[in-house]
């Protein structure tokens, strides 16, 4: 049997001492998690400007993942209800088809450097083009660790844009190969450490000189394939539940509105990956985003069909400029015990696995939608929640909630006055 089963009906210590087994963890890894702040005061200070406090989140763990023949549990840092069952219950329905397939490009981050006033932009691109050996190497030269562990700059694009004042301005793009790294720092040091050079080729001015978080050359694509069977339930057979979740797709690919929803549905899971494993989930968002957008018009992150045996594909490609070391994931003590508790051991590992939690959302959030509708399922979670709003005690959360779903009055003020109640007696 798996130490894992029915692991939402235990309690959190049964919970923590099934995953302290499981990953082998330290006791002071233990502690970590049996405390509310696993990151200590002291590092917080360190880390941003100001500091008064942590702010905490729950961390959960979503079951039967399996990508690429491999199991995995999950650790998701959010503090949305839902999004963790869901994840459970679409991956298992994914796993009893076989798992997710992934992919991952090797991972090129993009440092931008915008230049103006250029006199001569057909002169300036073939300058470029004629000294790219050596603008690569000040660029490696800015950052030398990088190319000794096999990566570094390794290419240069040109690219020019027109305002709307009709200027051309030329942008060179630096793409450098980050390594384990998410690079932002390291591009941005080089970038600024190129501009100079490239202004005296061109005789422009370096403007902007920065990583552009649009890291098309970083991407990680993911696919599944499910038999109509699976998807059956007690209203609707396979095919049907197949074809509604297709045509949830097609409006999504029709109308921004919609998008906007079924995409925010796929970050659910990303953005609590992301968090878990101590990644900067403004760039993931930034970049997933803007990908999704790059033909002028905003798109669906995944796309669902069906192939010649009628099985339902669904697909996703996204940039993942996730990271295994850097930023503070050596800082932060949970994002190192993400990468143990999920076994991952290196950033497209990892960015085939936040894209497979992608995947997988979508399809639990879409196959509810096209079904039972996704209110029944929330319901006990929100109960909870307007519990914790209306303050209750975490003894008493179970009971007010229970009251909540059984007289159907689903707000505050009935929970306050269910609570005042149980206080009375
Ligand atoms: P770091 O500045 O932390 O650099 C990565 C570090 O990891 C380096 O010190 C590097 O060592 C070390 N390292 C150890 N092993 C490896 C390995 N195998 N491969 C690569 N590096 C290794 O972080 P990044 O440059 O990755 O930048 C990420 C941070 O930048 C994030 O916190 C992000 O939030 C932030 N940021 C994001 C921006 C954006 O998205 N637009 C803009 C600016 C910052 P060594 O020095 O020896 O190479």
């Amino acid at each position: 049997m798996n130490a894992f089963d029915k692991f939402y009906k235990k309690t959190l210590e049964e919970r923590r001492a099934i995953l302290a087994e499981y990953a082998d963890l330290t006791e002071e890894e233990q502690a970590f998690l049996a405390s509310t702040g696993a990151l200590s005061l002291e590092k917080a200070n360190h880390m941003i400007e100001n500091t008064i406090g942590i702010y905490s989140l729950p961390l959960g763990l979503s079951m039967n993942m399996r990508l690429n023949d491999k199991n995995y549990i999950v650790p998701m840092a959010m503090e949305e209800p839902s999004v963790v069952a869901a994840q459970s219950s679409g991956a298992k329905l994914i796993a009893q088809n076989g798992g997710i397939k992934g992919t991952a490009t090797d991972r090129q981050m993009i440092g931008q450097i915008e230049l103006i006033a250029v006199p001569d932009i057909q002169l300036a691109i073939e300058k470029i083009t004629n000294n790219q050996e050596k603008l690569l190497l000040i660029a490696n030269e800015a950052h030398p660790s990088l190319k000794r562990r096999g990566g570094g700059a390794v290419n240069l694009r040109v690219r020019t844009a027109n305002t709307t004042q009709e200027e051309t301005l030329l942008i060179v793009h630096l793409l450098v190969d980050t390594r384990e790294a998410m690079g932002a720092n390291m591009v941005n040091t080089m970038v600024e450490t190129l501009a100079p050079e490239l202004e005296r080729l061109t005789d422009g001015i370096a403007n902007m000189r920065i990583l552009s978080n649009l890291v098309d050359d970083a991407t990680a694509t993911v696919s599944c394939r499910i038999s109509p069977e699976s998807l059956a339930t007690k209203e609707q057979t396979g095919e049907w539940v197949r074809d509604r979740i297709i045509a949830a797709y097609t409006f999504a690919d029709a109308d921004i509105y919609r998008a906007a929803t079924h995409n925010k549905g796929i970050m659910n899971g990303i953005d609590a990956v992301v968090m878990a494993f101590g990644n900067d989930w403004r760039a993931v968002e930034a970049a997933s985003h803007a990908y999704v957008a790059r033909t002028g018009s905003y798109k669906p992150m995944t796309k669902w069909s069906k192939d010649e045996n009628g099985f339902l594909i669904g697909e996703l490609t996204l940039p993942m400029p996730v990271a295994f070391v850097g930023g503070s994931i050596g800082v932060h003590p949970i994002a190192t015990l993400s990468q143990k508790i999920a076994r991952v051991e290196s950033a497209k590992e990892l960015a085939m696995l936040v894209c497979a939690v992608g995947l997988t959302q979508n399809l639990a959030a879409l196959k509810a939608l096209v079904t039972e509708g996704i209110q029944r399922g929330h319901m006990s979670l929100q109960a909870k929640s307007l519990a914790m709003t209306a303050g209750a005690e975490a003894e008493e959360i179970e009971a007010v909630a229970t009251f909540l779903q059984e007289s159907k009055q689903m707000n505050v003020l009935a929970a306050k006055a269910y609570i005042e109640k149980l206080r009375q007696n």
